[in-house]
């Protein structure tokens, strides 16, 4: 199918865009990579009058990395964060998640920005940001606000910015040393979406006991589901497989996923049992090693 008729926009300023977005307001609609906004025009699942194209905004391509924080671009591609080696050195949990998004041809056009705004619940990102404790920057002709995450994602392929807004950056905290992380999901076919995801972080005091630990699931619910009440049993304690499964063993209690063609909601839960536990376990491993 090919979409409804359309007028370009190809602003080559952030002001400029923003000034695009306050003159057409709900009929326009920013495009980054294109990669979920055209199938869903050509679908007919949205049929802005007005396409806004950012790709020549270059002020919104960058990749910083402070002692406290990674700072990434709206406009950076999935490719540009996979690439990045300071990314890698800092926050390896990042570079493994983004090589999980899609295929390559995916990752070359695919945007940091358009994967958290579209907000697609069994995507990487927006499970990695929450996980991670980032924040998301949004720009309007009226200024700038910096959100968290919970706050951003409201459901299903919805998030609270606001049709005069921009995703213009994200910001992840950089952890102490002595954290190790993991990521893993379940899909049908390899660069398919997930079916069910997970993401952990797990911090190491000097004795080599937990001293923070996050836990993050997608594809269970319509946003990013952080489970602190798995994650707070680790707290105080040395890591060790019969620790994790313990602490593991009540999250079916926890979710309430939805069944749908791909799985069934009992076959998500156990799917998301086993999974927390393989990234848990994997997080432990690698901050001791740290
Ligand atoms: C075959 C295929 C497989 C895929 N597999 C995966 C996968 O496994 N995991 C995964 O996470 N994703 C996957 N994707 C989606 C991919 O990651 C997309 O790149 C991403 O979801 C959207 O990013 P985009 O830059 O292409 O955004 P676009 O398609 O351009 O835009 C998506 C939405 O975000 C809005 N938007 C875009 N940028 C901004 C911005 N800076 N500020 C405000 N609004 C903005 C648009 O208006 C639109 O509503 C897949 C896509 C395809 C086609």
């Amino acid at each position: 199918m090919k979409p409804a008729v359309f007028e370009y926009e190809t602003p080559t300023t952030l002001s400029e865009a923003l000034c695009l977005l306050d003159e057409f307001g709900y009929d326009a609609k920013i495009m980054s990579g294109g990669q979920s906004l055209i199938p869903m025009m050509n679908m007919r699942l949205a049929r802005p009058q007005v396409i806004i194209d950012i790709n020549r905004i270059e002020e919104l391509n960058y990749i910083r990395v402070t002692e406290s924080e990674i700072q990434i671009g709206g406009l950076t591609h999935h490719y540009q964060v996979e690439e990045s080696k300071e990314i890698k050195k800092v926050c390896p949990l990042i570079t493994e998640g983004m090589k999980l998004i899609g295929h390559s041809q995916i990752r070359s056009r695919g945007t940091i920005g358009g994967s958290v705004v579209h907000a697609d619940p069994t995507a990487e990102l927006p499970v990695m940001l929450s996980t991670l404790g980032a924040t998301i920057t949004l720009a309007s002709s009226e200024g700038y606000r910096t959100i968290e995450t919970d706050e951003f994602f409201l459901t299903y392929l919805t998030t609270t910015i606001e049709m005069n807004e921009i995703l213009v950056s994200i910001q992840i905290p950089i952890p102490p040393a002595n954290t190790g992380y993991a990521i893993d999901e379940f899909t049908l076919r390899k660069g398919d979406f997930a079916i069910v995801l997970a993401a952990a972080s797990i911090t190491l005091d000097g004795e080599g006991r937990i001293s923070s630990a996050t836990l993050g699931l997608g594809g269970v619910d319509g946003v990013p589901v952080l489970l602190d009440e798995v994650t707070d049993g680790l707290v105080g304690n040395f890591p060790s497989r019969e620790l994790i499964s313990e602490c593991c063993s009540v999250i079916k209690e926890l979710i309430d996923p939805e069944p749908d063609i791909h799985a069934s909601a009992e076959y998500r839960k156990d799917l998301c049992v086993t999974y927390a536990i393989r990234v848990l376990e994997r997080a432990a491993e690698r901050a001791a090693k740290q």
